[in-house]
C-alpha cells in the first residue's frame, strides 16, 4: 500500500464534501477550505418567516440510482419524499399551457395524446411521431440539444416544449447546449435506438416509478448536514469562511494560500495533491486552458405568501417561460409542490421565482410580486407578502472541461469538471471511488 496522501480540497458544497470524504475514507489526510461563512454552496437552506426553506436545490434526478443510493447511506432514506404529480406549466406570451406528463426533457413520448395535441396540432404530432419512422441520420458526439429536437421533432416541440425545459434546468437556450452534457451517453444512446423519442421513452423508464425527481423532507440541505458530520466522522480538517487566493505548483507538490479569517495557524497548505471544487468560472482563474465559460449568476427569490387564490395551485408545480413574459425565468410553487412543505406553512405560500443576471449584487426583488402574478394567473399584491429573500448563486449550466489540460495532482470535482446536478456530481464521485 502506498503511503497516505495529503489533499487540500477547495470548496464545500456537495462536491467539496463529497471528495473530502471520500480521500478520507481512503487513508488520506485531507483539509477542506470553504470560502462561505457555512457548507453546501447551491445546497444549503435559509430561513423565512420562521420556515427553513432550500436556498438553492431542492430536488435530486433519480436517474442511475446513485442520488438515493447517497441519501440512504446518510440515514436519510425515510424522508425522501416524492412531489406532487401535478404538471408544471409553460407560460409564453401568447398561451400557457401544462407541460405533458409523459414526457423527457420535455420531448413528448406519446404525440398524440390529447395534451400534446392542444399544444402541437394534429400536423405538429404527425411530424413528431415521423421520428419513429424516419431514419435517424448521423447524430455526432457534440450535437446540441437544439439541431437534434428540431431535425428530428419539429420546431414546434423544440420551442414550446424542450426550450422552457432546458432553460429552466440549465438556464441555456436549446441551440448552444450540447445533448452530451446533459448526460454524456445520450448521442450513442440516440444512435443505438435509431429514434429520439425511442431514446427519450427509455431515459424516461429509468426513472423508478416514473417520477424524474424526488425530495428530502425538511429539505435538500439535510444531505449537506449530513455529509459535514461523515468528514468529521472521517477525520477531515474543516474551515469555513477560508477562501483560497492562490493555487500554485511547488517542487512536487502544491501551495494553497487562503485570505480567509477562518484558518487559524497559518494560511497557506502543501498538499500533495488539491482538488477544486469550486464553480467553474472560479476555477478557471487558476487553470484557464481547462475550458471557457463565462461568470453568469442565477438570482433566486423566495416569497411567502399570504394567498389563498394559489390554494387551488393554478399552474401546478411551478412554471417554465418561453419567450420574453417576465423578467422572471421560472417560477417554483413550492409549496404545491412538496406536500410537507404545505404541511409546515400551514395556508401560507412559498414560491420561488429564478431571474438571470450578470452582476451578482443586483436586486431583482422588486420585481417578484408583479412576475408571480403574471405567471399563476392569479391578482397578487405586496401587501400579500409576508416576507421574502433574494440569494445569488453562480449559473448552474453544464459546460465541456478538457480534462487533458488539468495538471498532475489537480482533480476536478462538480461544478469545476464542468458537472450540473446532484445525480451527475453524485455520480462522478462514486465513480472516482
Ligand atoms: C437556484 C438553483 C437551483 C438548483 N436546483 C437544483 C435541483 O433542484 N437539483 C439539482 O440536482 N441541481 C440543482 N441545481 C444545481 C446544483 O445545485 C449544483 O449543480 C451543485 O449544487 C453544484 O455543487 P458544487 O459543489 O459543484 O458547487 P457549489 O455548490 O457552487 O459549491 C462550491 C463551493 O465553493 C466555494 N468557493 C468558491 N470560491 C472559493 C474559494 N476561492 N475558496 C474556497 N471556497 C470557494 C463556494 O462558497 C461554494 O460553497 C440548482 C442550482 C441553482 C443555482
Amino acid at each position: 500500500m502506498g503511503s497516505p496522501t495529503t489533499h487540500v480540497v477547495v470548496g464545500g458544497g456537495i462536491a467539496g464534501l463529497l471528495a473530502a470524504r471520500r480521500l478520507a475514507r481512503g487513508g488520506a489526510t485531507v483539509t477542506l477550505l470553504e470560502a462561505a461563512d457555512h457548507w453546501g454552496g447551491r445546497v444549503s437552506s435559509l430561513e423565512l418567516d420562521s420556515l427553513v426553506l432550500d436556498a438553492g436545490a431542492e430536488s435530486f434526478a433519480t436517474r442511475g440510482g446513485v442520488m438515493t443510493a447517497l441519501v440512504s447511506e446518510l440515514g436519510l432514506e425515510s424522508a425522501i419524499v416524492a412531489p406532487t404529480s401535478a404538471p408544471a406549466w409553460v407560460v409564453s406570451p401568447e398561451r400557457s399551457y401544462p407541460l405533458p406528463a409523459t414526457g423527457w426533457l420535455g420531448i413528448p413520448l406519446r404525440p398524440f395524446e390529447s395534451e400534446v395535441r392542444r399544444i402541437l396540432g394534429w400536423r405538429g404530432a404527425v411530424r413528431t411521431l415521423s421520428d419513429r419512422w424516419r431514419s435517424l441520420g448521423s447524430v455526432p458526439d457534440d450535437i446540441t440539444v437544439g439541431a437534434l429536437v428540431r431535425d428530428r421533432l419539429g420546431d414546434a416541440v423544440a420551442d414550446l416544449l424542450v426550450a422552457p425545459v432546458i432553460a429552466g434546468v440549465y438556464s441555456r437556450s436549446i441551440d448552444e447546449i450540447p445533448l452530451a452534457s446533459i448526460a454524456p451517453g445520450l448521442p450513442a444512446e440516440v444512435r443505438a435506438a435509431g429514434s429520439l423519442i425511442k431514446a427519450a421513452t427509455s431515459r424516461r423508464k429509468a426513472s423508478p416509478g416514473g417520477s424524474a425527481v424526488l425530495g428530502i423532507e425538511g429539505g435538500l440541505a439535510r444531505l449537506t448536514g449530513a455529509l459535514v458530520s461523515e468528514c468529521e466522522a472521517a477525520g477531515v480538517r474543516l474551515f469555513t469562511n477560508a477562501r483560497v487566493a492562490s493555487i500554485a505548483p511547488g517542487t512536487d507538490d502544491w501551495r494553497v494560500v487562503v485570505d480567509g479569517a477562518g484558518v487559524s495557524g497559518g494560511a497557506k497548505f502543501v498538499a500533495d495533491a488539491v482538488v477544486i471544487a469550486v464553480p467553474l468560472p472560479m476555477a478557471l482563474q487558476w487553470f484557464p486552458d481547462i475550458g471557457s465559460d463565462a461568470a453568469r449568476y442565477v438570482a433566486l427569490v423566495t416569497l411567502v405568501l399570504d394567498a389563498p387564490a394559489l390554494d387551488a395551485a393554478p399552474r401546478g408545480t411551478g412554471v417554465l417561460t418561453t419567450g420574453a413574459v417576465t423578467r422572471a425565468k421560472a417560477l417554483t410553487h413550492s409549496t404545491a409542490k412538496w406536500p410537507w412543505l404545505a404541511a409546515r406553512a400551514g395556508g401560507r405560500h412559498v414560491v420561488r421565482l429564478s431571474y438571470a443576471v450578470n452582476d451578482p449584487e443586483e436586486s431583482v426583488i422588486s420585481y417578484a410580486v408583479g412576475d408571480a402574478s403574471r405567471l399563476l394567473g392569479v391578482p397578487l399584491e405586496s401587501w400579500q407578502v409576508r416576507a421574502a429573500t433574494q440569494v445569488v448563486w453562480p449559473d448552474a449550466g453544464p459546460v465541456q472541461v478538457d480534462l487533458s489540460r488539468v495538471p498532475p495532482g489537480i482533480e476536478l470535482a462538480g461544478s469545476a469538471a464542468g458537472l450540473t446536478g446532484l445525480a451527475a456530481i453524485v455520480a462522478a464521485d462514486a465513480q472516482a471511488r
